[in-house]
């Protein structure tokens, strides 16, 4: 997606060889107007899949789910992040390692919100390893519902996740496709 290539090449900060920082327009301000081409973007590209909801996990994830959920016209969930979790009957729970933090957290959702014949399509800002994505999908297996595709922003494809993903089937759909991070500059696979 080229407007999303620009805007991390103008504002995007090569923070290490493996993390990228987007505080500019997606991790902390976010751009409103690039958002809605975000979901105007993965909307295209799932409309055929019969999407019902659209899971994300909090709080990155939010504003691109958000968008995508008002152009397919369905309900979007975030997933919560706990660092230590009450047990409740009523949750579906995973643990995932964050990439960020280097720490391991669980995240959880209602199970009132999500149910067998829902066919999801997961949101994230980011993909490095794939633990926040097979997370959410462990959760929507939880429930005996469908993974209908995983939509990315930014994929690092130099890291591992993508192949992992790959692997288990899943499509996968990423904005913009990040070939590596080194001395500094971004550059992106070709499309
Ligand atoms: P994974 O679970 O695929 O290893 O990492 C994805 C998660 O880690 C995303 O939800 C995102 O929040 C965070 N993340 C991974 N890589 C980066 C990065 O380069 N920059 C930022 N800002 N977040 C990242």
């Amino acid at each position: 997606m080229y407007a999303l290539q620009q805007k991390i090449l103008s504002e995007g900060i090569v923070l290490s060889e493996q993390v990228l920082k987007v505080d500019a327009f997606l991790n902390h301000q976010i751009d409103p107007e690039l958002m809605r081409q975000i979901g105007v973007e993965f909307a295209e590209r799932f409309k055929d899949a019969g999407i019902t909801k659209i899971i994300t996990i909090e709080a990155s994830g939010i504003a691109p789910a958000v968008m995508t959920g008002l152009v397919l016209g369905v309900p979007v969930i975030f997933a919560r992040k706990y660092q230590s979790l009450t047990l409740k009957d009523d949750l579906y729970r995973s643990k995932v390692f964050s990439f960020t933090k280097q720490t391991e957290s669980t995240i959880a959702i209602s199970n009132k919100y999500l149910h067998s014949e829902d066919k999801v399509l997961i949101i994230d800002d980011f993909l490095a390893n794939g633990h926040a994505a097979l997370a959410l999908v462990d959760l929507i297996s939880q429930a005996n519902a469908t993974v209908c595709g995983i939509g990315i922003v930014i994929e690092k494809s130099f890291q591992t996740g993508r192949k992992l993903l790959d692997e288990k089937g899943f499509k996968v759909e990423s904005l913009a496709r990040v070939k590596s991070l080194t001395d500094g500059q971004v550059s992106f696979v070709e499309s």
